[in-house]
């Protein structure tokens, strides 16, 4: 998966400052944030969408406590934040490796546009 750009970074291709990584998973801020805060949670192993995710309880247990970790570490935790898992072309996705959102900083509004 050398052309994927979240490997790169992933992999160290693409300098990243890093806001949370343990063995499983990185987290960084998203190159075009729609909230004040806006970061990325991705796996450090190449799995396309969310129907991907293998039955790995580690790595399970590592995007929910970088979420924890990233929600505390950018003041996020206790007035509250949205994470988001887009799946698939009705999901929105536009990278094709996993990432969750992690939204935060102000009030998300509503849970989707109708
Ligand atoms: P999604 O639509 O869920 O696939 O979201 C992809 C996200 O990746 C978008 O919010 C982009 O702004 C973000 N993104 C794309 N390229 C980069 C990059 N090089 N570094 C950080 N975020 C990126
Ligand atoms: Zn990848």
């Amino acid at each position: 998966m050398n052309d994927c750009i979240f490997c790169k970074i992933t992999r160290g291709d693409i300098p990243t400052k890093f806001v949370y990584e343990d063995e499983h998973v990185v987290a960084f801020p998203d190159l075009h944030p729609k909230m004040p805060v806006h970061m990325l949670i991705v796996p450090r192993l190449h799995i396309a969408t969310m129907n991907d995710f293998p039955n790995e309880p580690a790595l399970a247990q590592s995007m929910m406590h970088a979420v924890q970790q990233v929600a505390r570490d950018c003041k996020i935790d206790a007035n509250g934040y949205r994470t988001i898992i887009n799946t698939n072309a009705d999901g929105g996705q536009e990278v094709y490796h996993l990432h969750w959102h992690v939204l935060g900083g102000r009030a998300v509004g509503r849970m989707v546009s109708t």
